[in-house]
């Protein structure tokens, strides 16, 4: 089936199992995704599968992220049974190969990651987790500084996201997944921190 019939297919999906405002996050993700890939020299087709899919777990309720996630053998830990919602990431991820029959291992990994990151991230894994995080209607502070340094260097774009994510947690009094402690020690770690100007 040609790409573009597939996508009227995820579209309608996507549609019917998201609220209006996730689904145009979605477009929107997909948007900003396809013009980092053309920056960054990503396959343009890729981005904007991974960018359409990537939350398309994320209409489901706990109970049956909990339940996909068991059925389709994803490591549970106790953070991710206390808060279901993280499981839309990996479980959107294997329910885009089993529903979608996505079977390209860029696209899918993309999707896995895109809400903790990883410590080993492909360019089109960045491209996504940023565009996630930057498309149009994402509006706090930090976010205009982001999309400026994203052109330039996505790798401190990813740091920088990361250190405002762990802020506005902390701010909140939540809980951080350790897996975003877990990519932000590995990223600082490996000298790909930028210290002096994520904190200025
Ligand atoms: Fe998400
Ligand atoms: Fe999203």
């Amino acid at each position: 089936m040609a790409y573009t019939d597939s996508r009227d297919l995820y579209i309608s999906f996507l549609k019917k199992h998201l609220s209006k405002e996730r689904f145009l996050h979605t477009l929107a993700v997909e948007k900003e995704a396809i013009s980092l890939a053309e920056r960054y020299n990503v396959d343009i087709e890729k981005a904007s599968l991974a960018g359409l899919l990537h939350d398309c777990a994320k209409g489901f309720s706990d109970e049956e992220l909990v339940r996909l996630a068991i059925s389709y053998n994803i490591p549970l830990s106790v953070w991710d049974l206390s808060y279901p919602q993280i499981l839309h990431a990996p479980v959107g991820s294997i329910f885009a190969r089993e529903y979608f029959g996505i079977k390209d291992r860029d696209i899918l990994g993309a999707i896995w990651k895109h809400t903790t990151g990883d410590r080993e991230m492909s360019t089109l894994d960045k491209i996504i987790f940023i565009a996630d995080y930057i498309e149009y209607h994402r509006d706090f502070p930090g976010v205009s500084y982001l999309r400026e340094i994203v052109k330039k260097d996505i790798d401190r774009a990813i740091l920088f996201a990361i250190n405002l994510t762990i802020g506005y947690i902390m701010r909140n009094n939540q809980m951080i997944h350790p897996k975003t402690v877990e990519v932000w020690n590995y990223l600082i770690k490996e000298g790909r921190g930028f210290l002096d100007e994520v904190n200025s």
